[in-house]
């Protein structure tokens, strides 16, 4: 059976914890290798390399460090296939999708090219007599992210991309699911050009976790994943005096007025809805039609796009989406489902004891339609992450933009129209971190930044972008007097600025 190692130092570091994670092939339901889960050793291991490399590599300029960047963008490129299959065959989703998850990581990327230019401080000449001021963005030191398993390409590089950019080392604690693409990602950057320790890969689960949380050397922990998790790694990281920023669960709603192209509505819903087998955190699990013909008309077109949907393995091309990532994940989805039809949801497809041919034991989920979903159902309120969309309805503009609103999540939203009037005024009000207008999922271009709302989100800063680089770096303010002649005694005053 494979192991896959931790790798640290610029070198694979042999799990001695004693514990193993299965790691699955979810196209047929195998384990096809092992991956080691580090215990507080380990990942202390990973912080003293990545301590040791901090001095050296926060003294490199950033003209340097944006051109290991450079080196890592062309080497991935170069790479391309084979991380899109090694990414395939753990997380399930089709190689389009799964070049997609590594291209957006790479957009990050492209970002961290220019942080020269996004490190520049601020210069104020002669805010006082003889006295200039200016500040500096600095590296934080050792800062680590946990990632999820659904994007393992883009979500780690949305982190260290600009984490070691602006100076810091990293160590990687990817999800256990899929670990094998941080690893290759790890020994890409080495081959750029980063000195061993700028970044290590330690995996494991809760065990490693709360090895980060507690480890005294590490500055800042950047979380994507849910929002349990989330709020937990949030709130015990800040009590331990670190910089956090923890991304949770989502359930993103896509608006249709009743004058939005519903053929168009449609296309993008059924992409949106299913693609990635709904397991993006930018999905549109929930569509929320304004008026009976709207909502009518929309049902009708769905159903046999839907129909038409072609789930298979993650390697055939012709396939829409693939199978969710494990066993206990697919119980959970057909659990919804059955849950949602218990809860009086009318289930008009159901994609429950889907079995593809030649992959009985694959992890697949059909794709499920629900309508007449409404606000008290559990599987409105809570999370999904499968290819499940539910259909709301919504009287008027007021209500349907009530319902993202007062979601407990507020992640990403859509509103489907021809009216710029409601749109503009919809993106106003709307009580969501990211919208899109007539774009089914609004993931913001690398540099903007991305992050949402209530709890979609712990913590101040989103996730690359300059929101990025105030996060990874802190400001240093210098007041520098260089007077002519006696300035007097003014020892025993608070400067002010005369
Ligand atoms: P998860 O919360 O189960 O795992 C995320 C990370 O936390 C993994 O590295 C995992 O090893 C670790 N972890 C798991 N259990 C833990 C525990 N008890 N204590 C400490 N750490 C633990 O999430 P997942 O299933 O890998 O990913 C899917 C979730 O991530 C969904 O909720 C999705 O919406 C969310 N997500 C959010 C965003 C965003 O930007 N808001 C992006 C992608 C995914």
């Amino acid at each position: 059976m494979r192991a896959i190692e931790h790798y640290v130092s610029g070198k694979a570091l042999i799990g001695a914890s004693g514990r193993h994670g299965d790691v699955y092939n979810p196209n047929t339901g195998a384990v096809q290798a092992q991956v080691a889960l580090a215990n507080a050793r380990e990942i202390d291991a990973a912080v003293q390399s990545a301590a040791k490399a901090f001095p050296g590599w926060a003294a490199t300029n950033p003209q340097r460090r944006a051109r290991v960047m450079f080196a890592f963008k062309q080497l991935v490129e170069k790479n391309m296939d084979e991380l899109a299959h090694l990414l395939s065959s753990e997380h399930g989703k089709v190689i389009a999708d799964s070049k997609g998850d590594i291209q957006r990581g790479l957009e990050v990327i492209e970002f961290a090219c220019g942080i020269p230019h996004a490190l520049k401080g601020e210069y104020t000449e002669g805010a006082g007599p003889g006295i200039d001021v200016y500040s500096m963005r600095q590296p934080l030191g050792v800062v680590a992210g946990i990632t999820p398993f659904n994007f393992p390409a883009m979500i780690p590089m949305w982190m260290f991309g600009v984490a070691i950019a602006t100076g810091n080392t990293f160590v990687l604690k990817p999800s256990e699911k899929d670990p094998s693409v941080p690893v290759r990602l790890a020994e890409l950057m080495m081959e750029a050009g980063a000195p061993e320790g700028v970044l290590n890969v330690a995996h494991g689960d809760k065990e490693a976790v709360d090895a980060i949380i507690a480890h005294p050397e590490i500055k800042a922990i950047s979380f994507v994943g849910s929002s349990d998790i989330a709020h937990y790694i949030y709130s015990h990281g800040t009590a331990n005096g670190k910089r956090v920023q923890a991304m949770g669960g989502a359930k993103n709603h896509g608006i249709v007025l009743p004058d939005a192209d519903l053929d168009q509505v449609v296309k993008d819903l059924v992409g949106a809805a299913y693609g990635s087998a709904g397991e993006r955190c930018m999905a549109l699990p929930v569509v929320v039609p304004v008026g009976k013909k709207t909502a009518d008309d929309l049902r009708e077109r769905l159903i046999p796009e839907i129909e038409k949907l072609k789930v298979g393995i993650s390697t055939d091309a012709d396939a829409q989406y693939g199978p969710v990532v494990s066993l206990a994940h697919k119980r959970k989805v057909e659990d919804y489902i059955g849950l949602g039809a218990k809860e009086g949801a009318e289930l008009v497809r159901d994609g429950r004891g889907f079995k593809l041919q030649g992959y009985e034991e694959g992890f697949f989920v059909g794709p499920t339609l629900f309508d007449k979903v409404s606000t008290e159902m559990r599987t409105y309120k809570e999370e999904i992450f499968g290819p499940v969309l539910q259909i709301m309805r919504a009287e008027n503009f007021e209500e349907a933009l009530a319902l993202p609103s007062q979601h407990q999540y507020g992640n990403g939203v859509a509103i489907f129209t021809r009216n710029g009037r409601a749109a503009r005024e919809f993106a106003q009000r709307v009580n969501v971190g990211m919208v899109g207008i007539n774009v089914p999922i609004p993931v913001p271009v690398a540099y903007h930044t991305f992050g949402g709302w209530k709890r979609s989100a712990f913590g101040d800063t989103n996730q690359h972008g300059m929101e990025g680089v105030k996060f990874y770096t802190k400001v240093k303010t210098v007041t520098a007097r260089w007077p002519e002649g006696d300035v007097g005694d003014q020892s025993f005053v608070i400067p002010t600025m005369r």
